[in-house]
């Protein structure tokens, strides 16, 4: 049946690729976003469509619409985006989350989070599971993001509980692709940037510490697997169990786009997880899925997007 869909964050990285898919099944989708950390033309693309509307507008504010289900995208996700006003990445999450909720509230619409690996934060179990409660400084550099995303889950479940709002939540670990921002810090992006420019590729740490790499079409196909089922509301683990230490994402980012440049060597950033992979047993159990684009081809694919850029079109974060 053809809903109308609310993508908070809709024209971010995945917000963009999730519009693409819902707005080609046909349904009607209303894409919000502020462009923190977005470019427009991740969606100019999708504006003469007859069933996509883009809206301007800060999901720390409330909205008033008429929707049947809900994605809260909305909010920075890279490391250098979240922490450039790490207060305002605490109001996205938390009172975003209140907003959106209060609106699914109201329309009865069913409403997903985009939670993160990072509510794990620098993990003891290994590999992580849901029932994992999680090891986060609640005073370091990357605990805007952390304990937002981990208060934004508190207020999903609260709401089901106290006001029988119909919510699921996905814990996406790292995730990349083609529109991803050329200058979000994330590894995949600096070190693809960095290949095809000829640059040093900056290694943080030994580049022994190791992160499981999920590429955006398995990602978005799971979350919308997530928000169509019934009866199972999470919170889930999204992400691609194949593990690798950095040191060999960098070797395979230059094998692949066939670069020449060689590999420094700098401090590792405060906090940064040690080890991360999904435990994905219950998105196998009850979304019936896994991933299927092994780290090479997605690499391939994202490299070849870009390539076909201008990365000094791309923007930094602006309030
Ligand atoms: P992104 O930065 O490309 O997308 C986030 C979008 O939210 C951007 O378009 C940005 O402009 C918008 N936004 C930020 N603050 C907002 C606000 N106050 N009001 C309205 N819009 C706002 O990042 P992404 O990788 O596409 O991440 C999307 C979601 O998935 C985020 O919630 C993120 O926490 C979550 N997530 C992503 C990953 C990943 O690896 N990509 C991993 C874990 C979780
Ligand atoms: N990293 C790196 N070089 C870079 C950017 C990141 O070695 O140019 C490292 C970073 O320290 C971390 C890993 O790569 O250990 C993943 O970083 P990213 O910011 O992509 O995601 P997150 O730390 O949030 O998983």
């Amino acid at each position: 049946m053809l809903k109308r869909i609310l993508v908070t964050g809709g024209a971010g990285f995945l917000g963009s690729h999730l519009c693409d898919v819902l707005v080609n099944q046909g349904h009607d989708v209303i894409c919000l976003d502020n462009f923190f950390t977005s470019q427009k033309n991740n969606v100019t693309h999708l504006l003469g469509r007859t069933n996509f509307e883009l809206i301007r507008h800060d999901v720390t504010l409330p909205i008033f619409l008429e929707v049947d289900q809900i994605y809260n995208l909305a909010c920075p996700a890279a490391p250098g985006h979240y922490q450039y006003n790490p207060i305002k990445t605490m109001k996205t999450s938390v009172m975003g989350a209140i907003n959106m909720l209060g609106l699914a509230k109201r329309c009865h619409a069913r409403i997903l989070q985009a939670s993160t690996s990072e509510v794990y934060g620098d993990p003891e179990v290994h590999p992580q599971v849901e029932s994992y409660r999680g090891s986060v400084n609640p005073i370091g550099p990357r605990a805007c993001y952390d304990e937002g995303k981990r208060a934004a889950e508190t207020l999903f479940v609260d709401y089901q509980r106290s006001n029988n709002v119909d919510v699921r939540i996905v814990r996406i670990f790292n995730t990349y692709g083609p529109r991803m921002h050329p200058f979000d810090g994330r590894v995949v992006s600096n070190f693809i940037r960095q290949a095809l420019a000829g640059e040093d590729i900056t290694i943080f740490g030994d580049g022994s510490q190791t992160r499981s790499f999920c590429y955006r079409d398995d990602l978005v196909a799971a979350i919308i697997g997530m928000m169509e089922q019934d009866g199972f509301h999470g919170p889930v683990n999204i992400g691609n169990p194949g593990e690798f230490t950095i040191a060999e994402l960098a070797e395979k980012v230059i094998q692949i786009s066939g670069s020449s440049s060689k590999l420094v060597y700098q401090p590792l950033p405060a906090d940064d997880p040690t080890r991360r992979q999904p435990d994905i047993s219950l998105a196998i159990k009850h979304l019936d899925w896994t991933p299927k684009i092994d780290l090479e081809s997605g690499l391939k694919q994202t490299i070849d997007w870009f390539k076909t850029i201008k990365v000094e079109d791309y923007r930094p974060p602006t309030p």
